[in-house]
Order: C-alpha cells, then structure tokens, then sequence
C-alpha cells in the first residue's frame, strides 16, 4: 500500500477512536514520510504536536498500522518546519483531493459555544424512533426558556443525543445570535467544577454559568455520585431556571433510572419535557444510510445498503462506522466492495453471521494485540500494563463465549467469579467512556473472527 493511501486509512479509523476536535487538532497536516523495516515516519506541523501525539496516540496509530501491516513496529514522528511545509503545500493545493479538505473542514468546533457546526437538524434523519425528541429539541431551539424548560433527551449509545443536542444550539445560534449559548459535555463539567473548588473560583464559575441563555449539558448519567457537582449545578440550574434561561439535558437513561442523584435534582428533571429515542426500524436505518452515502459522496449497491441496515441495528454510530470501512476499502481498491466483500469488511461489527470461536482464540488474540505472552495475561500480576488487556480477555470471554462468571475466574489461575464480573462490568462502563478503549476492543473482536494468526 502506498504511503498516502496507508495514512488515509488510518486516519480513517483514528476518526473513530478521538473526538472530533481532537482529530482536527492533532491529525491535520499528518502525514506518512516513510516506512520501512517495521519504521513508519510520520511527519507533523509543530513540536508540540510531536509530542502530544507520541505521548497520547502512539499505540493507538500503531494498532490500526499494523491491522494493515502486522509487520510494523515502531513509530517516529517528526517536525515538519514550517516553512518547508509552506512550499510543500503550494503546489500541492492544485491536486489536494476536495473530499479531504470537506472532511476537515467538519471537525471545527466553535470556541465560544462549543457546538460542532457539522450537526444539523438538517442532516438529522427523523422516524418514528425519534420523532418527539426531535420536535422538542426543534421547538426548544425556537422557542428557548419557554415551552420545554428543561428539556430531557434520553436513549442509548449511539442514537443521535449529541446530534440533536448540538442541533439545537445551532440552529439557536442561527436565530439569536445575541443569545449566550453553552454546549458542555457533563464529564466536562464536573471537571470545572473540581477545578473551580480548588482553586476557590466556583463563585466566579457559577456566575459564568449564569449569564448563559441557553446551558447544553450532554450525559448528565456521569453526575451520578458527584454529589459537589450536583449541589453546584442546583443553584447554577435554580438560577438560569427562574430567569427564564433554556436548559437542555441529555442522559443514557431516564431521570428516574440515574443512580445516586439527589431527590431535588431529580424532580427538576423531570419537571420539564422529558423525551427519549428509541432504536430506528429498518426503513429508517435504510434512510440513515442512504443520508450518509449522500454527504460523503459514495454510491453504494442495494444489497450492501440492505445487508448493513439488515445486520447493524441497535447504533446509529455503528451504522457510520461501518460505512467508513467500505470507504477506506474504497480508498484502496479504487471501487466500491460488492455484498461478499462487504460481508467480510464488517465481521466483527455485525451481531448475526458471526464465526465461532473459542477461550485459547480469544486470549491468544489479545495477548498477541497487547505483545504480551498469553502466560502473562493469566498470572495474577497487579502491573498496569496487564491487567487492562486481562480485563477484556475476561470480559471477551463473557461478550463472544457467554461463558458463566466462575469459568472465566477458573482460567485466570482460579480467581473467584467477583473478578470475573467486575472485569466485565468495568470494562463495559469504560467503553462506553473511553473511545480509544472501544476501538481496541472492535479491533480485538475483527482479529478474533478473521484469519488465524501465525503468531
Ligand atoms: P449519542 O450521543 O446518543 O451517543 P450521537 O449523537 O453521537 O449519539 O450519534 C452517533 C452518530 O450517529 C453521530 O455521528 C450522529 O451524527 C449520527 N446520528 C445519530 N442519529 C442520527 C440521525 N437520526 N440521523 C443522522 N445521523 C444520526
Ligand atoms: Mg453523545
């Protein structure tokens, strides 16, 4: 594979793994130099993103390269000078492929309200899954502090929440442009407040929070247990409530079904408009698809269309992802998969037409993705480095095996099943959580079920 095409791959899947704003601000202007003997040099613009990224993504680039290379060992980054990369980008502007410069330009998150301008109602797919979420985000954005105050959007993973929340504040900000607007990711959240009370700032941080007209908070489920964080953000919502200031929320879960949150907050969120999304039935998913093929300019047979709508159903975001893959494909082969090798490219992500396979498979591939020796991951050490990959070994077994709780204890030199689970448990918490995590996860579960390896 080319340098050029191999990069375009990885950034492909790296897409996935990193939020938007992250990508945009640590991928551009990446590129492959060279690779060779198991080295892949890759250069970038500055010093500092040299070393935020041999720091932060190092292992994740490497996992993805070598799904394409398993020869690949090392990494380098190096600096680009600027003004080399000046007369390298001119004469490039002429043949810098449109689709690339479309796929930047999507990432720029708006430094003052912190919305993504690439979410739209307008690229928002409605069926009968979202259909009272999407009118009363719509109608809120309007209609800001009045009608659904606060406004309460729940559903899993993958449904469009953060769309349809980060609509909203768009489409506000294209009406009132006079209008304060917040968006803020709830983790984000509790994590100023805890800076603020150090630092004795929460005073001036509430007032700021207070001039807000409309407050976008995106999984409040993660203020469950934050009991500082939920006294804080009472008075911040006390506040812009009694002010006729818009609050609009987003949970994995209804209020009544968030743990350990106190009483009042509760029945301040319940005592709005409360709305949740469903799963899309296969129509819309067949729509969802058929929307995205759109905006990224790939025409894709009906039977692909079908088999993936058919096989992928219960994440919106997986519907996306699978579409990248037959991109990426695309990329490589200059034409687009057929439903055969289709069928290949998504193994792992489809739940029906899956391979069989077994305990020694599952570790042997984990061990393998984390270089490790397969003795390592079953010995009882507390090292860092092994017991994450010994936690999705565990929690593998369970997900793929069904094996019960005790079995998977037994193969880890007889731990007890209380292991076992809270294995499990904690590393579905943290894919949920963690991107990064959940794209080792999908790459272990692709090795499981493709080809044997030699290793
Ligand atoms: P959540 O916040 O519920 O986990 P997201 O809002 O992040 O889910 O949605 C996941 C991906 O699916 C995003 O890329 C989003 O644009 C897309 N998506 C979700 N719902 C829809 C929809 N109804 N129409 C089009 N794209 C959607
Ligand atoms: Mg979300």
């Amino acid at each position: 594979m080319q340098n050029e095409e191999l990069w375009q791959s990885v950034l492909g899947q790296v897409q996935f793994a990193v939020s938007k704003a992250n990508f945009a601000t640590w991928f551009r202007n990446t590129k492959i130099v060279s690779s060779e003997n198991g080295e892949v040099v890759i250069s970038v613009p500055n010093a500092f993103s040299k070393e935020w990224l041999s720091n932060k993504y190092n292992s994740l680039i490497l996992k993805i390269l070598r799904t394409s290379d398993n020869n690949i060992r090392l990494i380098n980054f190096t600096v680009d000078s600027p003004a080399l990369q000046q007369k390298q980008n001119k004469p490039q502007k002429i043949k810098e492929d449109p689709s690339d410069q479309l796929q930047f330009q999507e990432f720029k998150v708006n430094q003052e309200t912190n919305l993504n301008p690439s979410y739209l109602f307008d690229n928002f797919v409605v069926g009968s899954f979202n259909e009272l979420a999407h009118a009363a985000t719509w109608a809120t954005s309007e209609s800001p502090g009045t009608v659904y105050n606060p406004l309460f959007i729940y559903g899993g993973v993958g449904l469009g929440k953060t769309h349809l929340l980060q609509a909203a504040g768009n489409r506000a900000i294209s009406l009132f442009p006079e209008k304060k607007i917040t968006y803020i990711a709830a983790e984000r959240f509790i994590s100023k407040i805890v800076e603020a009370i150090r630092n004795q700032e929460i005073e001036s941080l509430k007032k700021k929070f207070s001039q807000v007209d409309i407050l976008i908070i995106d999984d409040v489920q993660f203020f469950a247990g934050k009991d500082k964080t939920q006294e804080e953000f009472f008075h911040i919502y006390n506040n812009l409530y009694q002010n006729g200031k818009q609050i609009i929320l987003s949970s994995d879960r209804p209020p009544s079904a968030i743990p350990a949150i106190t009483e009042r907050l509760r029945s301040r969120f319940e005592g709005g408009m409360i709305a949740d999304i469903g799963t899309p039935d296969f129509e819309t998913r067949l729509a969802i698809l058929k929307s995205k093929c759109e905006q990224k300019n790939i025409t894709l047979a009906n039977d692909v269309l079908d088999y993936i709508a058919n096989n992928i159903q219960k994440n919106i975001r997986e519907l996306e992802g699978s579409l990248n893959r037959l991109l990426v494909y695309q990329k490589i082969n200059q034409k687009m998969p057929d439903i055969e090798q289709t069928k290949k490219l998504l193994q792992g992500l489809t739940s029906s037409q899956r391979k069989s396979t077994s305990p020694k498979r599952i570790l042997q591939v984990v061990a393998n993705f984390y270089d490790l020796k397969q003795d390592d991951l079953l010995t009882l050490t507390r090292r860092k480095e092994i017991v994450r990959p010994r936690q999705i070994a565990m929690y593998l077994l369970r997900t793929e095996l069904n094996e019960s709780f005790p079995s998977i204890g037994r193969k880890f030199q007889g731990k007890d099943h209380t292991t076992a689970m809270y294995a499990c448990t904690k590393i579905s918490q943290r894919i949920e959580e963690d991107n990064a995590l959940s794209i080792d996860v999908n790459l272990i579960k692709q090795r499981i079920y493709s080809e044997p390896e030699n290793s």
